[in-house]
């Protein structure tokens, strides 16, 4: 049975069709820093467009509970429409009277934005009064967001529930692309993590560990594993609360898959400027931090790399905002796109981090969605995507 209908499957001609994109983009003084997310976006809103469709184009930006103007999707809107050559009229409302005059209004082939859905009080909750006024609003939803879709929120599950609801292209082609990971994995299968948080990603390091044959680890992370080992770690990022459940971890079944830095680069505060060195694991100095991971560490990561039949990345190595600490998440990067099997990366930085290497076009997949593209490594269900089941016949 298909999982879910595609726009191949509806008429659009004529029809308002409500698109939930992902369009979290991070904002620098209140302009779009980095547009990937609206640029992978916009290939399902042209093509809805030149169908002759109303498109009503909807996401949420940040982590708003209420109106804030901060959090406005007005910067998002231009640089929509100076990427896609036709107007992207910006509506001051997500649900509202606002929003409802501004669809009435559209004729076929324009296209309008909503305001940020977290500005929504329900939209989190996945609120039925919510869920209702979203579907109001159209007579098709297309679910683009891949980003989104691992949370039941009123504007991904309950939009879903209440109109007839098909998959973008964008989420169709993330789905298929990351669920090569999913069954026959071609082996040797290595996922690599990094970035800055053990808690966001400690329950898919469990759940995922089992089905990989190696999982290197790097980032901020990689220090509430190494002081669980027993290791000092001096100032370096670690999660206490952490400590216990990550212990368990490294001594259960499949700890020895797992793999951690054997030096740091370390530095004496966090800083761009800061002074460093490297040294082997737990010999961080009194004060010091590791800020990225060492050149003996690179190298067999590396060698665990290149031979890999799939490598899933999520996360950067080191600070690599900062050159000083960039070799890591670079020389990664130079493996990943150097290894001649199935390559994916996901997460907003780490994205970025390729995008910065130039390298987002030596990888077999680069994903919008990091949370998500996680989850659905692990097994997990996506109910953004389940909810589209209903629809097919
Ligand atoms: P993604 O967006 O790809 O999922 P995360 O958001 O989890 O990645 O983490 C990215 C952040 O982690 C980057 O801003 C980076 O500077 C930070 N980071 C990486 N290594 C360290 C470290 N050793 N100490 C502190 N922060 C780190
Ligand atoms: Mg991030």
């Amino acid at each position: 049975m298909k999982r879910f209908l595609t726009l191949d499957d509806v008429e659009l001609t004529g029809r308002t069709v409500l698109v939930r994109s992902d369009l979290n983009v991070p904002l620098d003084d209140g302009e779009v820093g980095d547009d990937f997310r609206i640029r992978m976006a916009l290939g399902t809103i042209d093509r809805l467009r030149a169908s002759g469709a109303r498109v009503v184009v909807c996401s949420h930006l940040g982590r708003p509970t209420g109106v804030d103007p901060a959090l406005s999707l007005a910067p998002v809107a231009e640089r929509m429409s100076e990427l896609a050559g036709y107007p992207v009229t910006h509506v001051a409302g997500t649900v509202g009277e606002a929003a409802i005059k501004a669809v009435n209004l559209a004729s076929a082939g324009d296209v309008i934005l909503l305001e940020n859905t977290r500005f929504e009080q329900g939209e989190t909750e996945n609120d039925p009064t919510l869920a209702d006024r979203f579907a109001g609003l159209c007579d098709l939803f297309v679910q683009d967001a891949f980003g989104s879709v691992h949370r039941a929120h009123a504007s991904t599950v309950g939009v879903a529930e209440r109109v007839k609801s098909v998959a973008g292209p964008l989420l169709v082609s993330e789905v298929e692309s990351l669920s090569r990971f999913l069954g026959d994995t071609e082996r040797p299968y290595v996922v690599i993590l990094g970035g800055a948080k053990i808690s966001d990603k400690l329950a898919v390091v469990k759940s995922l560990l089992p089905r990989t044959d190696t999982m290197l680890i790097g980032g901020g992370m990689c220090f509430t594993l190494m002081k669980a080992d027993g290791l000092d770690v001096g100032s370096s990022l670690v999660e206490d609360d952490m400590l216990d459940e990550v212990g368990e971890l490294l001594v259960g079944a499949d700890g020895h898959k797992l793999r951690l830095p054997s030096d740091i680069i370390a530095a004496d505060r966090f800083a761009e400027d800061a002074r460093h060195r490297i040294v082997s694991a737990g010999d961080i100095p009194d004060g010091w931090m590791g800020l990225d991971i060492g050149p003996e560490t690179v190298e067999s990561f590396s060698r665990a790399i290149t031979p890999a039949g799939s490598v899933f990345w999520n996360g950067p190595m080191g600070v690599f905002e900062w050159a000083a600490f960039r070799a890591g998440t670079e020389k990664v990067a130079q493996a990943v796109a150097g290894c001649a099997g199935f390559t994916a990366v996901g997460g907003g930085d780490s994205a970025a981090a390729l995008r910065m290497l130039g390298l987002e076009d030596r990888v077999s997949h680069l994903s919008t969605g990091g949370g998500a593209s996680l989850e659905l490594l692990e097994g997990a269900e996506l109910p953004g995507v389940e909810v589209l089941k209903r629809w097919v016949e």
